[in-house]
């Protein structure tokens, strides 16, 4: 691809190793791992294998990983493990700004008659730890957090989160899908009940995810079925998609500080430059601690869907953080959360690198974003 892949926030190619790892998954070595032969031992082991990498990636240990289909299942399974033990009441605590796989539980839950309290954030995106430890009452069942948003990258302070929900005796989950491979993960140190991560955000195959799962935390399986997962979610395991996530893995937790430190520099280079040349140009979340990857950025005046469909033309690959409801474009939640403000949430236009990124895309995509920030405010103006 010649474009400038600046959403990798959104997804991320297959890494080479990877692809590499799974192919004779494909074909050779197709065996089923519940099988009681050579074949399904051999899948057998190449799961194993790949559930030690991803434990290594968040600090956990091999039997608190349970694979799943993507981190939405992981998400939707850590929260119902939490909630539905017969009970029909109680509080789960999470944030205005998390991504729609907690929220749309949630807004379910709350339709059964469980009460669910969604706290703010203030304008760079923090939460404030005295607000969350004030909403944890004694009906609370779950505080769910994420640990850096997509939108933003910004980082909540897991830590003291997770101090807070021991002192208080609730269980936690922690949606790390944005965080895995960016920022360490010490998932068993923490005490973290639940985690949940996502392989194609980390250069693996769609389709796979991970829960982890705390030895002692509360588990009911979403799948209903055979014994796979140590009977924790029923359905032949997708094993070339597992083996992938497990290279995946590996390689993001051996590269971790080096992707990291070189990620980092371009995003810099990129925010600054954009600042420094572009009239009305204000970075959302930027005074806060953020993932290295991700600069959120508004133009004042100029819509993100429009601008984002103009630089794809451009050849620079972006993303808006608005949302498809019945029918309607809703604008960014995470910017409108932090703002109060609808127009700035129009404006809001996430660029999410990565590893791959170059010096050359980021000069290059700097004179893309400067002509078309120009060029949809030049036609805005003359519409008026
Ligand atoms: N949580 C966050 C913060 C995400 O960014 C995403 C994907 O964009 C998800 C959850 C869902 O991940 P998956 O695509 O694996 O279901």
């Amino acid at each position: 691809m010649n474009k400038i892949y600046f959403d990798s926030n959104a997804t991320t190619p297959v890494l080479p190793h990877a692809l590499e790892a799974m192919l004779p998954f494909f074909s050779d070595r197709f065996g089923n791992p519940s099988s009681a032969h050579v074949a399904g031992l051999d899948a057998r082991e190449a799961i194993e294998t790949a559930r030690a990498q991803v434990a290594l990636l968040v600090g956990c240990t091999e039997d608190n990983v349970v694979f799943t289909s993507s981190a939405t299942e992981a998400i939707n399974t850590a929260i119902y493990s939490a909630t539905d033990s017969g009970r029909t009441r109680g509080r789960v605590v999470t944030t205005s700004v998390e991504h729609s796989a907690v929220l749309n539980y949630c807004l379910s839950l709350e339709k059964y008659g469980f009460e669910i309290v969604r706290l703010g954030v203030d304008e760079n995106g923090r939460l404030s730890l005295n607000e969350l430890e004030a909403a944890i009452s004694a009906q609370t069942l779950l505080v769910s957090v994420m640990w850096a948003n997509n939108e933003t990258g910004v980082i909540f302070p897991i830590e003291q989160i997770s101090d807070l929900c021991r002192k208080k005796g609730v269980l936690m989950h922690v949606d790390a899908v944005q965080a895995a491979g960016k920022i360490p993960i010490t998932c068993e140190d923490l005490g973290i009940d639940y985690l949940s991560i996502s392989s194609h955000k980390l250069f693996g195959p769609k389709g796979v995810g991970a829960l982890i799962v705390a030895r002692d935390a509360p588990f009911r399986s979403l799948h209903i079925g055979g014994h796979q997962e140590s009977h924790r979610r029923g359905g032949t395991e997708n094993v070339a998609g597992i083996v992938g996530f497990g290279v995946a893995a590996d390689r993001a937790r051996s590269e971790l500080f080096e992707r990291a430190a070189a990620t980092r520099a371009l995003r810099d280079r990129l925010e600054k430059t954009i600042l420094e040349e572009i009239p009305g140009a204000y970075v959302n979340g930027g005074a806060t601690e953020r993932i290295p990857n991700t600069t959120n950025v508004g133009f004042a005046g100029v819509d993100s869907d429009t601008l984002v469909a103009v630089l794809d033309t451009e050849g620079l690959c972006a993303s808006s953080g608005s949302a498809c409801l019945s029918n309607s474009i809703v604008p960014s939640h995470v910017v409108m959360a932090m703002t109060g403000s609808y127009a700035k949430a129009r404006e809001a236009t996430r660029f999410s690198l990565s590893h791959l990124t170059t010096e050359d895309e980021i000069e290059r995509a700097i004179s893309i974003i400067a002509r078309t920030v120009t060029h949809v405010r030049n036609v805005s103006q003359k519409a008026l």
